[in-house]
């Protein structure tokens, strides 16, 4: 069997991996470089930020994709030598009402707990003094996304039946009465069994050409990065929809805006003020302390944040596994092996009814 897959992000990349691990004939193609956009711009927190807050269908995913990522970054270790840096620190949300989330964690099994102001002080030095209670989640990891993007894109390289095209633009889809068999390009038009879009936030607009209502759309992130001291911060730390995610050499990320402005990227003076602002309402040493990066990603937001992940009905061989939206990366591992197991019609991880497209679009 030959797979196309459309967008070479950390869903196309793993997507890629594990088919072509399986012994399918895989071609990545992406318009940009391979994990040049959300992927390597987001945050990396292995979690969603309010995990309480999603319906079962994402918790699911999450759930077995927090277990796999420490296996998943020794794994990528092991064959590339290059480290996604899975780093366990714990998650504090500060100030949070607390019965929602913890009633959620007893329900899921999950090791979350309400904690005293005066023992998150001394867990966290760095943090203002200003606030009054904290939830605190161990096992909380995040991962430094530009290397695993580094890492599975090393890791394809290695195996003999994937091809690669960067700089590729997929503009439409081949089709031969229902099915759907190839893709137009940039570079020409390329045949296969099955193709998969994991094109992130711009999987709406492809749709679009077969006539397809997907509702998939790009929801901008700004985040900004400080340089400190190895042992500065080592949880992360979250108030008010902002966060502060160290990275194990002292880097800090503090993230983020979410903004509806089309495909626009641009970052900007007035999330660079509100972004520093919520750094030194968290950590006000940050205020001495060099802005060392500022950028922008667009997320691919769906509706209740629920990724697709099956078939088109109605477009036999046309296959989706996109709308990730604030999650793309804690979901990936879940997300992908379900795509694999569908695909290869092996018995799937989790139920995979709620991520089918049927039923789901326009
Ligand atoms: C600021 C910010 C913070 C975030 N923080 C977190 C976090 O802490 N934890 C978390 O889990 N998630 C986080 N996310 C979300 C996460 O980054 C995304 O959900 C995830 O990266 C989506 O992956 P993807 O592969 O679907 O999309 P992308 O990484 O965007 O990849 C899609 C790829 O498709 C390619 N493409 C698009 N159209 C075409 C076409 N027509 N032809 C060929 N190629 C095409 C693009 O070039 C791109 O490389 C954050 C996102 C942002 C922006």
């Amino acid at each position: 069997m030959r797979i196309l897959i459309v967008g070479g992000g950390a869903i196309g990349l793993l997507s890629a991996r594990l088919l072509a691990e399986a012994g399918v004939e895989v071609c990545l193609l992406d318009q940009g470089a391979l994990g040049g956009e959300a992927s390597w711009a987001g945050g990396g927190i292995v979690s969603p930020l309010y995990p309480w807050r999603y319906r079962p269908a994402v918790t699911a995913l999450a759930h077995w994709s927090q277990d796999f990522y420490p296996q998943l970054g020794g794994q990528l270790l092991h064959d590339t030598g290059i480290d996604p840096e899975v780093y366990v620190t714990g998650l504090y949300w500060l100030d949070q009402e607390e019965a929602a989330p913890l009633a959620w964690a007893a329900r899921e099994g999950r090791p979350m707990q309400s904690v005293a102001i005066e023992a998150v002080y001394r867990a966290v030095p760095a943090l203002a003094r200003s606030f009054s209670r904290a939830l605190h989640m161990q096992g909380v990891a995040n991962v430094r996304n530009p290397r695993l993007v580094r890492a599975l894109r090393a890791a394809l390289e290695q195996l003999p039946n994937v091809t690669v095209h960067e700089q590729c633009a997929v503009s439409g889809f081949i089709r031969e009465g229902e099915r759907v068999c190839g893709v137009q390009t940039s570079i020409g038009e390329m045949r296969a069994d099955r193709v998969v879009v994991a094109a992130g936030a711009w999987s709406g607009e492809l749709l679009r050409s077969l006539g397809i209502a997907l509702p998939v759309e790009p929801v901008k992130g700004q985040m900004i990065l400080y340089k400190c001291a190895e042992d500065f911060l080592t949880s992360i730390v979250l108030a008010n929809g902002r966060y502060a995610i160290p990275r194990r050499d002292g880097h800090i990320l503090v993230g983020s805006t979410l903004e509806h402005v089309g495909f626009d990227k641009t970052p900007t003076e007035e999330a660079l003020a509100s972004l520093k602002a919520s750094a030194v309402g968290l950590l006000p040493a940050l205020a001495d302390a060099e802005v060392v990066g500022h950028w922008a990603g667009l997320r691919p937001g769906s509706p209740h944040g629920i990724p697709f992940i099956g078939p088109v009905p109605g477009c036999e061989g046309l296959w989706l596994n996109c709308g990730h939206f604030r999650n793309g990366l804690v979901l990936a591992p879940a997300s992908c092996r379900l795509l694999a197991d569908l695909l290869l019609g092996r018995e799937p991880i989790v139920d995979p009814a709620p991520y089918a497209p049927q039923g789901r679009l326009g």
